[in-house]
């Protein structure tokens, strides 16, 4: 196990180590996207530059080379989160994707005229478009579970959503504009009562939680790499096996297929149903590292390191005259949002880049969430294991400087 030693984790990432508009760089914008540790960038090179090869279908040495790495990739994904088999974990380009598969293929399954499915109050535009596109061409209707102003979500409000038997629940584990935590370990076992299965959206969890699909019960949980210090364009579902074995493919083509005619085509096994297409193998290797790269770590320590830099850059802000928190539920990970009275957000945001700081202002895909508040955007902090308490400090710096400029 790695000593969790801070400057031998930044040196691991070398885009850190530089300067923008003449100061040195702080990025706070991990909820976007986390940056990439050598190990995950040589490995995605040192397959382009030695294993490049398609995958499943080549009698050639590089070819099933290839296949194997790659299937190793799903095997290393799966126990990371604790799958009961390997093929359980489907290979996508991330998140969205995901959910658009889930909402195109599991709606097809369970969702008929008229009936409805869940979402909360939160969600990311990933996790509401795609079940609001579905349910338009169904005449279906979207159910959304209440939130209060802390950024919690209604529990009593879900119950009663539940009663009128949903056909799906699709919720997200961790909020990417409130860092609420939502308790999905009992709204799974909630919907469960009434036979309802549950999605998860881990896209801001994978990097910071143990994530154990087993013990929480879920049927889906999304995930994107980029997010988890793996490269773009990799990311993947997990889905029980009973509910992918039942699920209609979601895209159609080479590899996906078992025989082919003119008059009838069937179908390959789960989970290579669901991955039509020649799939990103440099990206599956390299997520593959960075889930062996995350797992180098005491999970504890990383996680226990991540919350006293949130706690910290909350108290320090707390300190600027007209900072209001957006999103203050008792149990919050990775993120802030926040609003200056007076200040837009954009403003705020733009001036800090000048100073350094790369945080991400607007509504962060989630455009219900800014409604609820009734503001145009927020400004987010997002953190990542190699961010450090100083950085917190020429952060808050700088939104006090920018502040005073533009009040
Ligand atoms: N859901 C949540 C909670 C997110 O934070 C994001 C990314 N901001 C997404 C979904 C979409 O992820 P991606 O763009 O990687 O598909």
């Amino acid at each position: 196990m790695n000593q969790f030693n801070i400057n031998d984790i930044r040196k691991q990432f070398p885009v850190l180590d530089q300067q923008v508009y003449g100061k040195p760089l702080v990025y706070f914008d991990n909820a976007a996207t986390t940056q990439k540790p050598l190990c995950v960038i040589e490995r995605e090179r040192d397959y382009y530059l030695h294993e490049n090869c398609n995958i499943h279908r080549g009698v050639h040495y590089l070819s099933q080379m290839a296949t194997e790495a790659y299937e190793n990739a799903r095997k290393t994904v799966a126990q990371f989160v604790n799958a009961r088999q390997s093929q359980e974990i489907v290979f996508t380009r991330g998140t969205t994707e995901s959910l658009n598969l889930l909402a195109t293929s599991l709606g097809q399954l369970l969702v008929g005229e008229g009936d409805k499915v869940v979402v909360s109050a939160m969600e990311h535009h990933s996790n509401m478009v795609p079940w609001q596109q579905m349910l338009m061409r169904s005449k279906g209707e979207l159910l959304v579970i209440r939130m209060d102003k802390k950024g919690v979500l209604d529990l009593n409000h879900y119950e009663e959503l539940l009663k009128q038997r949903p056909k799906i629940v699709s919720i997200a584990h961790i909020s990417n504009t409130l860092g609420t935590v939502n308790p999905i370990k009992e709204m799974i076992a909630m919907a469960h009562k009434y036979d309802i299965p549950v999605v998860i959206d881990g896209a801001q969890s994978m990097a910071h939680q143990v994530i154990d699909v087993q013990d929480l019960d879920c049927d889906f949980y999304v995930f994107s790499g980029h997010k988890m210090y793996a490269p773009m364009g990799i990311g993947g579902l997990y889905g029980k096996m009973e509910w992918l074995e039942k699920m209609p493919p979601y895209q159609f083509g080479g590899e996906m297929v078992d025989t082919v005619s003119f008059e009838k085509t069937t179908f390959n096994k789960v989970p290579f149903k669901f991955e039509a297409g020649t799939p990103n193998v440099g990206a599956a290797l390299g997520l593959e590292t960075a889930v062996k790269f995350i797992q180098s770590f005491d999970r504890q320590e990383v996680e226990a390191y991540e919350d006293e830099l949130l706690e910290y850059a909350t108290e320090e802000l707390a300190n600027i005259e007209g900072t209001r928190f957006i999103g203050q539920a008792p149990k919050r990970n990775g993120l802030i949002s926040f609003v200056i009275d007076g200040i837009h957000p954009y403003d705020l945001g733009t001036i800090i880049d000048k100073m350094g700081v790369a945080v991400r202002t607007g509504h962060h895909c989630a455009e219900p969430v800014m409604t609820f508040f009734g503001i145009p955007g927020t400004v987010r902090a997002s953190f990542a294991m190699y961010n450090t308490k100083e950085e917190i400090d020429i952060f808050v710096k700088a939104v006090e400087k920018a502040a005073n400029m533009l009040k």
